[in-house]
């Protein structure tokens, strides 16, 4: 039996995590649910799977989790905070984790359970994105399996099992394009938040949803496949594959392609991630090679979507460029949701910030954590700056 604290339990990963548990009660035991704020769905969580544990983002939301726990008919320990997280998900009687919080916030509590060698299932990005040399670093001192649960690198990681990693060229990564693949250039200035929303192939977290409509999200993908299975960012190569019915490709030297093809269903890379090596059946739909289907493939658009490049380019330069890339694009992200900066606005604070943070190799996640929050400030302070010329600007205009 499997023991498992679910890292973001709430959320679009954490919720089908615990759907996959549910078909196949028997094989797992929920050790603890870590979650932000959504105390309605974890206390169906709490009913349904009866943890040990229960942490929360914050002391006022455990308050008012612990007064409404006697509707569970559970007595599940509470706790909050970072520590209570990293509690979590190191417990002796945890062997899996399920790293689905989104956000820096994942990072602590999943590179301390890599550290107390647990078997990880990583959706989290930041944990390599922001920290890919760190915890690359104790994935390989402590031995700990580490499977990607993101459908792309879960694709990739099952196409490189198809022979021997000196033999590989390159992987290509496939991404859906978005819902702005088709619309020109000159429109994304003017497009809304409910636009941006509209994924086209998956139903994700908010934050994800809009770094796949700019393709930062792929970037992301690019950096953290580098440090996944060891490759330099030239040898990643991303195509925009609309049905997203392929996730990867492994191209080996003698020209053969190896591909891995299934539903748009993260139930299936999270189930692959839980029972690996093993394959049981997982609760997806199969692939109806019956229906005709064409199946499309092209070159991202750099010109379009500048934070793709972005994310090639921190790879390369190394440091904590990338975790500066995410931190200001988290911050970037959040103001465009909030209406206060425009969708092209994203890249441009990106950018500025990459300028503008010094770049230095961090040798602790504490440093991580530090460069990240400076990166913040100044995405933060780019796009008050940029709020205020703007508003300038209108008053200037409706006295002229
Ligand atoms: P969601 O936004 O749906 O869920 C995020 C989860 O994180 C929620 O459970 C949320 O809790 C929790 N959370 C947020 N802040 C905190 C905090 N401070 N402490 C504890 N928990 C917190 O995101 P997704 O499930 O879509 O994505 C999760 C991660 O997986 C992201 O890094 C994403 O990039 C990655 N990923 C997601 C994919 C997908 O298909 N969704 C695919 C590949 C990767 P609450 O809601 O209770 O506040």
């Amino acid at each position: 039996m499997r023991r498992l604290t679910v890292l973001g339990s709430t959320g679009s990963i954490g919720t089908s995590t615990l759907d996959v548990i549910r078909q196949n009660r028997d094989a797992y035991q929920v050790h603890a649910l870590v979650a932000g704020t959504n105390i309605n769905l974890l206390l169906d969580q709490i009913r349904e799977f009866a943890p040990k544990a229960v942490v929360v983002a914050d002391s006022q939301i455990q308050d008012r989790l612990a007064a409404r726990l006697p509707e569970t008919g559970q007595n599940p320990e509470l706790s909050h905070g970072a520590q209570a997280r990293v509690a979590a998900a190191t417990a002796d009687e945890v062997d899996f984790v399920m790293s689905a919080i989104v956000g820096v916030a994942g990072l602590e509590a999943t590179y301390q359970a890599i550290v107390h060698g647990k078997s990880i299932g990583l959706a989290n990005k930041e944990t390599l994105v922001a920290g890919g040399g760190l915890v690359m670093d104790a994935v390989k001192k402590h031995g700990t399996q580490m499977i990607p649960v993101d459908s792309e690198h879960n694709g990739a990681h099952q196409c490189l099992r198809a022979g021997r990693r000196e033999d590989v060229a390159k992987l290509i990564l496939t991404a859906s394009g978005g819902p702005f693949r088709t619309t020109p250039k000159e429109r994304l200035q003017t497009v809304t938040v409910a636009e941006a929303l509209n994924h086209p192939t998956w139903k994700m977290g908010r934050r994800i949803t809009i770094d796949s409509a700019t393709l930062m999200n792929k970037g992301f993908e690019v950096i953290e496949a580098c440090w996944l299975f060891d490759f330099q960012p030239r040898e990643v190569e991303v195509v925009v594959h609309p049905q997203s019915s392929v996730h990867a490709m492994v191209e080996y030297n003698d020209g053969s392609v190896i591909a891995q093809v299934c539903a748009t269903d993260m139930r299936m890379p999270i189930q692959y991630a839980l029972t690996y090596p093993a394959r049981d059946p997982a609760p997806v739909p199969r692939m109806d090679w019956k229906t005709p289907r064409t199946w499309e493939f092209e070159p991202p658009d750099f010109d379009k979507f500048p934070l793709l490049r972005l994310a090639y380019r921190a790879q390369e330069t190394g440091g904590a460029a990338t975790c500066i890339l995410n931190a200001a694009d988290e911050i970037a992200v959040e103001a465009f949701l909030d209406e206060r900066l425009s969708f092209p606005g994203i890249a441009e604070v990106v950018g500025e910030t990459l300028e503008m943070v010094p770049n230095r190799t961090p040798s602790s996640v504490e440093e991580v954590l530090h460069i990240d929050m400076l990166s913040r400030q100044t995405a933060r302070r780019l796009i008050q700056e940029r709020t205020a010329r703007h508003l300038i600007q209108e008053r200037v205009s409706a006295v002229r």
